[in-house]
C-alpha cells in the first residue's frame, strides 16, 4: 500500500539531501540512483531488516531505531572489509508522525555521515513499523574478507566485549534502567557502534571475518561451516565489559549462554594466521579498539569451549534464529 498524498512531501522534507559525495551521480528523486564505482574496486552489497517488537522494543527511540538501522547494515560491511559508500532506506511507517520523521532522519543521516555514507534512494510505504537499509561499500578488487577462508591452526579474535546487549535487553524486559551501567548496556542493544575504523586496517592482514550479530557462538559457527573446520575457544579470554563483569557479579556469576549466544553484539570475530597476529593488534591500536584472542581454529570439526580450569564445557543454547520454535 502506498502511503496517503504526503509521502513525497515526506521524501522531500526528510530524505532528499544536497549530494556529499562527488560518486553519487545521480541521488534521491530519479526513478534510480546511480553511483560511480572506481575501476580498481568491487562493490559489497549486503541488506538488514529491522521489525519492531522483533528486532527492537516497540516503545525504543526515533534515534536509537535510526542509529541501529545504519550501524548494523554498516557492521555487515565491516565484516567484509568494505569502506561504507552508499545507502537505501526502505521505510514502512504505520501513520506519518513529523516528529518521529525528523528524529529518525536526522539520526539516520547523521550516523551514515560519520562512517562517509550517503543515502542515496529508498521506498517509503505504510503498515506496521519497518526499516530495511541496504548498505554498498567498496574494497579493493579480491581484498574483502569472507567466513569461508578460516584454517586450522589461525589464531580467532574478537573486537569490544560480548553479551553487553543481552544484558541490556534483559534489563528492558524488567523494567529498565536503574544506573549509568544499565544505561550503558542498553545503548549498547540500542546503538551499536560497527567497527568500521578497524576492519579497514584489518582487511590488510586478515582474510576472514564475520561481524556477531546472533551470537558468537552461531556466527563463529558460521565461519566454522563455511571454512569447514572446527575451533578451540577459551572461555577466560572472552572480552567482557567492567558493566557486564558487574552485572554478573551481583547475579550469582557469568552467565555464558548469555555472553556467547546472546544477540546484538556487533563486534567483529577475525581470524588470522599468526603470522599476521602483530600487524592486527597494530591495527586494533591504531583504532583504538579492544581486541581479544579468544582462541584457534583446529582441524577436528565443531566448536569447542574450554573453562579456566581447562575443562571441556557443553556449549550454551543457540545464537537468535528467526523461524525457530522458541520457548
Ligand atoms: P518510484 O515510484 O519511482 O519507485 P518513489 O516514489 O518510491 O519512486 O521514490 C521517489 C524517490 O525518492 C526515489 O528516488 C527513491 O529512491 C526516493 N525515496 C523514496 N523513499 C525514500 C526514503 N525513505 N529514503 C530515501 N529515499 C527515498
Ligand atoms: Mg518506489
Amino acid at each position: 500500500m502506498r502511503m496517503p498524498a504526503t509521502e513525497f512531501d515526506i521524501i522531500d522534507r526528510y530524505f532528499r539531501l544536497p549530494a556529499q559525495r562527488d560518486d553519487v551521480v545521480l541521488p534521491v528523486g530519479d526513478d534510480a540512483a546511480i553511483v560511480a564505482v572506481p575501476p580498481a574496486k568491487q562493490l559489497v552489497v549486503s541488506t538488514d531488516t529491522l521489525v519492531a517488537g522483533v528486532h527492537f522494543p516497540e516503545n525504543t527511540s526515533a534515534r536509537d531505531i535510526a542509529c541501529k538501522s545504519v550501524a548494523v547494515n554498516l557492521s555487515d560491511l565491516a565484516a567484509m572489509g568494505a569502506r561504507p559508500a552508499w545507502l537505501t532506506l526502505a521505510l514502512t511507517l504505520p501513520r506519518v508522525d513529523e516528529a518521529w520523521l525528523d528524529a529518525f532522519a536526522r539520526e539516520f543521516i547523521e550516523t551514515a555521515a560519520r562512517f562517509g555514507a550517503e543515502l542515496i534512494g529508498g521506498d517509503t510505504t505504510q503498515g506496521p513499523l519497518c526499516i530495511s537499509v541496504t548498505a554498498l561499500g567498496l574494497v579493493d578488487a579480491g581484498a574483502a574478507m569472507r567466513r569461508d577462508l578460516a584454517r586450522a591452526g589461525d589464531a580467532i579474535y574478537v573486537t569490544g566485549s560480548l553479551g553487553d546487549a543481552a544484558i541490556g535487553l534483559g534489563l528492558l524486559r524488567q523494567g529498565g534502567v536503574a544506573d549509568d551501567s544499565a544505561a550503558w548496556l542498553v545503548d549498547r542493544l540500542n546503538r551499536p557502534q560497527p567497527r568500521v575504523d578497524f576492519a579497514l586496517l584489518a582487511a590488510s592482514c586478515c582474510v576472514c571475518a564475520i561481524d556477531i550479530s546472533d551470537g558468537f557462538a552461531a556466527d563463529l559457527g558460521h565461519v566454522l561451516e563455511a571454512s569447514g573446520c572446527g575451533a578451540d575457544v577459551r572461555l577466560d579470554n572472552i572480552p567482557l565489559s567492567p558493566q557486564a563483569l558487574a552485572y554478573f557479579n551481583a547475579s550469582g556469576g557469568i552467565d555464558w549462554d548469555v555472553v556467547l549466544c546472546g544477540g546484538d553484539d556487533y563486534e567483529l570475530c577475525v581470524v588470522t594466521s599468526t603470522a599476521n597476529e602483530a600487524q592486527l593488534m597494530q591495527a586494533a591500536r591504531q583504532s583504538g579498539t579492544r581486541l581479544s584472542r579468544v582462541g584457534e581454529i583446529t582441524p577436528r570439526q565443531g566448536l569447542r569451549c574450554i573453562d579456566a580450569a581447562g575443562e571441556t564445557r557443553p556449549l550454551p543454547g543457540r545464537g537468535f534464529e528467526h523461524f525457530s520454535a522458541r520457548t
